[in-house]
């Protein structure tokens, strides 16, 4: 992977833009039944992801298992429908854990640091459907005076910390004492061991994941013979980085800049080769994942409206960077799609919102004909860490909408 983005070549973006438009009918439907800003949830887009997901790994390994991380999108309806594709979850908090657990949820994966008393006590109360994923020695410390004598057993795992430099220091347990950590909880008989964890982000290819299985792989010859024994799963964690790849603004409105990702199919061969090569020699066991972004990114569009045209190329809308949550689009790049004149010739213009903070950009270019006044703006593939992160900051934010038949409201 190069540091240095390339240009995102135009007719990339023109692809995806005439995609959109070919829907538009159906959007400024939603707008107008609706009203604006507005997300826009596209059911049959997570359908396919998961699919999409599931066959790419299971192509090559004997035992899969894949979990939907609830962060990176939180809307309950999602988690819903990949739970209906026959998805896990993977939840962080007590508070995911009760949407997880209200869905139905069977399978649940409880990853994390610092969870308190509380969180632990409901993993224990709920330990026919959640399997947690221990963090450090000072939580199973405080999960044994918990747990202990609990009957059957709750299942945990441990997480592993592949990347102990910097502040990635933070999450989970250092190799060397995974030992210490088995011998504790094969003591503790309210709890069973059953597998190991690790996580890393922002994968734009399987580099990094297929260099931490071989390092699993090394870890996993120094362990007892009763936790190889006991290891019925390793989890791979998320972090894989949508295909289309990381856009980027640059320092011109009508050049943008990207950095390529690989597709799944690729992910999927060289980390099941990495597996066939240092986990299954040491123990054939079951493969998860636990994939958000690659899932959500593009099930999720918003809908915004110009309310003021403050000059030819500035104009104010409707919706803040409030419903995204943060100042995403001073650095990504998403085009700005003009539903009501639609063009895949891309203008500079200032799209901002309706905050109080020259922060609030939702672009620097428009694809239309012109934007004017009343206009409905369309910003894609807003699916992944843009729901959950929204915040109330001055402006309401926006209702969403299922995209199904006449569209629905949800929650
Ligand atoms: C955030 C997270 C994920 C999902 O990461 P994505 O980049 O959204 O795929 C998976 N597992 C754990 C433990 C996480 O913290």
């Amino acid at each position: 992977m190069s540091d240095m983005p390339e240009i995102l070549p135009e007719l990339v973006v023109q692809n995806l833009a005439r995609d959109f438009f070919n829907s538009r009918d159906l959007y400024m439907d939603m707008a107008e039944a609706y009203g604006t800003p507005l997300y826009l949830v596209a059911p049959a887009v997570l359908r396919e992801k998961a699919d999409r997901f599931r066959a790419a790994f299971s192509r090559h390994l004997p035992e899969t298992g894949f979990y939907y991380a609830m962060k990176s999108n939180n809307l309950p309806y999602i988690s819903g429908a990949l739970l209906a594709q026959g998805f896990g979850l993977d939840v962080s908090s007590g508070m995911e854990l009760a949407v997880a657990l209200e869905l139905g949820a069977k399978d649940i994966i409880f990853s994390g640091p610092g969870k308190t008393e509380e969180e632990l006590r409901m993993a224990v109360e709920n330990r026919h459907r959640v399997t947690l994923l221990l963090d450090s020695a000072g939580e199973l410390a405080r999960l044994q005076s918990l747990g202990a004598g609990c009957s059957p057993p709750l299942r945990v795992g441990i997480r592993v910390n592949v990347t102990p430099q910097g502040l990635w220091r933070k999450f989970g347990v250092l190799a060397g004492d995974l030992p210490e950590m088995y011998r504790r909880i094969d003591g503790c008989a309210g709890l069973t061991f059953c597998g190991l964890q690790f996580h890393s982000s922002w994968n734009l290819n399987p580099e990094r994941q297929a260099a931490a299985i071989r390092l699993m792989g090394e870890n996993l010859k120094t362990l007892p013979p009763g936790m190889i024994e006991a290891l019925e799963f390793l989890d791979i964690g998320g972090g894989y980085w949508p295909p289309q790849g990381e856009w980027l603004v640059s320092d011109q409105p009508l050049v943008h800049h990207y950095h390529r990702a690989e597709s799944i199919d690729t992910f999927a061969r060289e980390i099941s080769h990495a597996v066939k090569e240092w986990i299954f020699p040491v123990k054939t066991c079951r493969i998860c994942f636990e994939p958000g972004r690659w899932i959500c990114n593009d099930a999720m569009h918003l809908l915004i409206r110009v309310v003021d045209q403050k000059a030819p190329d500035l104009v104010i809308t409707d919706a803040g960077t409030n419903a995204v949550g943060w100042e995403r689009f001073e650095t990504d790049y998403f085009p700005v799609l003009n539903l009501t004149r639609p063009s895949l010739t891309e203008r500079a213009c200032h799209v901002l919102g309706a905050l109080c903070t020259p922060h609030d950009v939702w672009g620097y270019a428009v694809h239309g004909e012109a934007v004017d006044e009343g206009d409905i703006l369309m910003i894609p593939n807003q699916g992944a860490y843009t729901w959950s992160l929204r915040q109330e900051f001055i402006k309401p934010l926006p209702r969403v909408v299922l995209l199904e038949g006449k569209g629905r409201l949800l929650g």
